[in-house]
C-alpha cells in the first residue's frame, strides 16, 4: 500500500474559450501522506476548485494523473469511481449541500447508505458522526432549521462517517463568521487527527493556512510550497 492516500502527477488542465487556450493547472505535482494536513491558498480564479475537482475525479485533466492511495483513477469505469470516491474521500464545501428534506441524521447516513450498507448499521454510525461534531441534539432538524455553523458541522459529519484516508475541503469555513470559522478548523482538524485522515483544505484564510502542516500555493498556475 502507498504511503501517499493523494497523488497528482504531471497534472494540468485547460478550457477553451472560442479558440482560446486558457491554462488552469499546470505540470502540478502532490503527494499528501497518511494524516497530513496540507493548506493550499491562492486568488480567486487561480484554479484551486478546478484542482479540488480533478482530484476528486469530478473533472478529468487534460493530462497527468491522480492516485488515490495506489489506485490510478484514469483507470477506473464511471460506476467504479463512484464507488472508490465513497470509499477514498470525503468532501466538505463553501456551501453545505444537505440535501433539504432529509434530517441531520439522514442527511450524514447518505453515504453510508450509497454503499449498501443497511439502515440499523448506518444509523448509529450517523449518530455517532454527528456526537462527534457536537450535533448529537439536532439530529431531526433539517438543513432549513439550522444555523449556518450548524450545517456546515453536518456537512463534516456526512463527509467523515465513511471514515476515508483524505477528507477534500474547498473554503469549509468561507461562508462563516470568525469565531464560527475558527471551531469549525478546530473539528475538522481534531477529528481528522483523531481519525488518522489527512486533510487538505482550500481556503483565503491566511491564519487557518498557517495551522496547516504544510502550506501550498497556486500561482499562474503552477504550485508553490510555502515556507
Ligand atoms: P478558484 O477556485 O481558485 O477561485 P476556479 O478553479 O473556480 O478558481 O477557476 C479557475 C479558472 O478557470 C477561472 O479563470 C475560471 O474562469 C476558469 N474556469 C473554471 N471552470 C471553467 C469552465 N467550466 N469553463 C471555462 N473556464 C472555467
Ligand atoms: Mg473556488
Amino acid at each position: 500500500m502507498s504511503e501517499w492516500v493523494l497523488q497528482a502527477r504531471h497534472l494540468s488542465r485547460h478550457y477553451l474559450q472560442g479558440q482560446q487556450l486558457v491554462p488552469v493547472l499546470q505540470d502540478i505535482e502532490l503527494q499528501v501522506s497518511a494524516g497530513q494536513t496540507v493548506a493550499i491558498t491562492g486568488a480567486s480564479g487561480s484554479g484551486k476548485s478546478t484542482l479540488m475537482h480533478v482530484l476528486a475525479g469530478l473533472d478529468a485533466p487534460n493530462q497527468g494523473q491522480v492516485l488515490w492511495g495506489d489506485l490510478d483513477i484514469s483507470s477506473c469505469s464511471a460506476s467504479e469511481l463512484g464507488q472508490q470516491r465513497n470509499r477514498h474521500l470525503g468532501f466538505v464545501y463553501q456551501f453545505h449541500h444537505l440535501l433539504s428534506e432529509l434530517d441531520a441524521l439522514d442527511n450524514v447516513a447518505l453515504p453510508l447508505w450509497i454503499r449498501r450498507m443497511p439502515m440499523a448499521q448506518a444509523q448509529p454510525l450517523a449518530l455517532q458522526a454527528l456526537s462527534d461534531v457536537g450535533m448529537a441534539q439536532r439530529i431531526h432538524h433539517r438543513p432549513a432549521e439550522l444555523s449556518g455553523g450548524e450545517r456546515q458541522r453536518v456537512a463534516l459529519a456526512r463527509a467523515l462517517v465513511t471514515q476515508p484516508r483524505c477528507i477534500l475541503a474547498d473554503e469549509p469555513t468561507g461562508n462563516l463568521d470568525r469565531e464560527t470559522a475558527d471551531h469549525m478548523f478546530d473539528l475538522l482538524c481534531s477529528l481528522c487527527q483523531r481519525h488518522g485522515m489527512a486533510l487538505l483544505l482550500v481556503t483565503h484564510d491566511e491564519s487557518l493556512a498557517r495551522r496547516c502542516e504544510r502550506r501550498l500555493q497556486l500561482q499562474r498556475g503552477r504550485l508553490l510550497t510555502l515556507a
